[in-house]
């Protein structure tokens, strides 16, 4: 089974990732857990160029990178932990291409939803949780973080627009997501996770 989190900045995804396979794994399920972008060796440097500033690069280039990172995190890690039986949770996937490429820097999103389907159609999460906040409260979660990357000069309207896009992106795929208030405490969110979760593998 294939879990994704997803939300804005702040939101708390790898926070309840990481809380939901460490809590499956007590349990003694086999669960791996990743993210996106970056996740492998050549992700690695992909993702710097994503997050680097300092390198220009079109939207389109943007948007093929975001594609080449999963193409090779899809082969290299989730396939074959997939096949190999794990429940699978990913900080991150092609929802979030089809929300930060397509809705809010204006990327065809048929286009992106046209690629997905050709190159990664079988890798259609059974279940993608949203974590939704406004973008005030996550953005001012994240700067403890103390992040410096191409993002932090994104405005509070772009991220609120990332909100908007999930939400949207929610309404379409209802049996899909699972949307959730991230402004409850982190045990209440991580609770209803897991009995999401849970009703779906028993
Ligand atoms: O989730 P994480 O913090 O690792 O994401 C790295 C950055 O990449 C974030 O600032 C996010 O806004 C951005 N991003 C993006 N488009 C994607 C995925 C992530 O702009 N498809
Ligand atoms: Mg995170």
């Amino acid at each position: 089974i294939f879990i994704t989190f997803e939300g804005i900045e702040g939101s708390g995804k790898t926070t309840q990732g990481r809380l939901l396979a460490q809590t499956l794994k007590n349990e003694g399920f086999k669960v791996f857990y990743t993210y996106e972008p970056g996740d492998t060796l050549a992700g690695r440097y992909i993702r710097e160029i994503l997050l680097n500033s300092e390198i220009k690069i079109t939207p389109l280039c943007e948007l093929l990178l975001y594609f080449a990172d999963r193409a090779q995190h899809i082969e290299e890690k989730i396939k074959p932990h997939l096949e190999a039986g794990f429940i699978v949770i990913c900080d991150r996937f092609t929802d979030s291409t089809i929300v930060y490429q397509g809705y809010v820097r204006g990327i065809s999103i048929d286009l992106i939803e046209e690629l997905n389907k050709k190159l990664f159609s079988q890798f259609i999460p059974d279940l993608t949780v949203l974590l939704d906040c406004s973008a005030s409260i996550g953005l001012g979660r994240n700067k403890k973080a103390n992040k410096k990357d191409r993002f932090e000069m994104e405005t509070l309207s772009f991220h609120e627009k990332v909100r908007e896009g999930y939400l949207e992106l929610a309404k379409i795929n209802k049996e899909r997501f699972f949307v959730l208030d991230a402004t409850e405490s982190i045990n209440v969110i991580a609770e209803k996770i897991y009995k999401k979760v849970k009703s779906l593998i028993i």
